[in-house]
């Protein structure tokens, strides 16, 4: 599918046909419709009768393998691959090592692919993989990626996406053609919000930093994005501790029934908010909470820049660690006991 604000980005490549590169780099903050536009790209180039700019035609027998996720000339290399694991008995921690195996491309993902190129292609026509996220392969990874690059296989595309092109190779950088998404205008993402019918669009287009992708991502969570922003306002009365049970209580639930919520989704809200309330001191204005502003200015007023700035700090770390096996309750008790304390330095 190309959303409307991707579809300059479609005719500009697609007006290029017959030149195409042998690898493109999708390249844009998360959210935006990236990993769709990749996916009707593959299956424009698969396609047997659409031409020009047109999409694929969905209805010939390429169309039809690649819609039920076995077309021949089509792989996606994707962290996790195919070896994941039976699921872990449910306890408190996750065991790290399956986690470690879903966050990496493998190398053997990649290597698996010499096979796949040096033959001809099952239907003719072009061949075409995706790499996504691009950043998620190591160095030793990257590097046998590369010599694929090198090498190209006639009417072979690769695709890779990144939302951040930094913590790609240099080498790998300059073999690929670069498309970088712009971000969507905010008018054109809420209409399609609406049209989607997601409930909150403008709140939840707000809080995903206008994103629109990522504000679908985050409808599901909305009950606990409310009741995240009622427990910082009852920080002070309730004490750290007892939010802290709340949320891993919010844990628990999303694990057992639809996850909507985990750890390092309480920790990218409290960035989020964090940055908005040293934001609105410093400018006044807010990024990822127009709907909120008077709730950010009033604790906003309560709580000194500098202290502000060094949870920021803090958050920055506790990220790093949100993935880890540690126990959930500690972990949120951390976080919310500095945050408390941030948040009545002012007085
Ligand atoms: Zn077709």
């Amino acid at each position: 599918m190309i959303y409307q604000w991707n579809k300059p980005l479609w005719h500009k490549l697609l007006g290029q046909a017959g030149r195409l590169p042998h690898a493109l780099l999708l390249c844009g903050p998360a959210g935006g419709g990236k990993m769709d536009f990749a996916r009707a790209l593959a299956a424009r180039l698969l396609c047997e009768t659409a031409s020009g700019e047109a999409e694929a035609c969905g209805n010939c027998p390429s169309c039809k393998w690649f819609a039920a996720g076995n077309h021949p000339d089509f792989r996606l290399i994707e962290p996790g691959g195919d070896e994941t694991g039976p699921e872990g008995e449910g306890g408190e921690v996750e065991p790290a090592s399956q986690k470690k195996k879903s966050e990496q491309i493998r190398i053997d993902q990649v290597r698996a692919l010499d096979d796949f190129l040096s033959i001809g292609t099952h239907r003719q026509g072009a061949r075409v993989i995706i790499v996504h996220p691009a950043e998620a392969m190591n160095r030793a990874t990257a590097n046998a990626l590369l010599k694929m690059l090198e090498e190209p296989s006639a009417s072979t595309l690769f695709i890779l996406i990144t939302n951040n092109r930094r913590k790609l190779l240099p080498t790998i950088l300059s073999r690929c053609q670069t498309l970088n998404f712009p971000k969507s205008p905010p008018e054109q993402a809420l209409v399609w919000l609406r049209e989607s019918s997601v409930p909150h669009a403008e709140e939840l287009l707000s809080h995903a930093g206008g994103m629109p992708l990522m504000a679908v991502d985050e409808a599901a969570g909305w009950a606990h994005l409310e009741g995240f922003y009622r427990d910082l306002a009852q920080i002070e009365q309730a004490g750290p501790i007892v939010i802290a049970g709340r949320w891993e209580a919010q844990l628990k639930e999303s694990r057992d029934g639809a996850a909507s919520v985990d750890k390092a989704a309480f920790v990218l809200w409290m960035q989020k908010w964090v940055f908005d309330l040293i934001s609105v001191k410093l400018c006044g204005a807010v990024v990822f909470h127009a709907h909120k502003l008077k709730e950010v200015r009033a604790a906003a007023a309560r709580a000194s820049i500098s202290a502000l700035f060094d949870y920021y700090s803090d958050l920055l770390r506790i990220k790093a660690v949100a993935q880890h096996p540690l126990n959930p309750r500690l972990f949120l008790e951390d976080m919310l006991s500095r945050y408390a304390r941030a948040a009545s330095s002012g007085r």
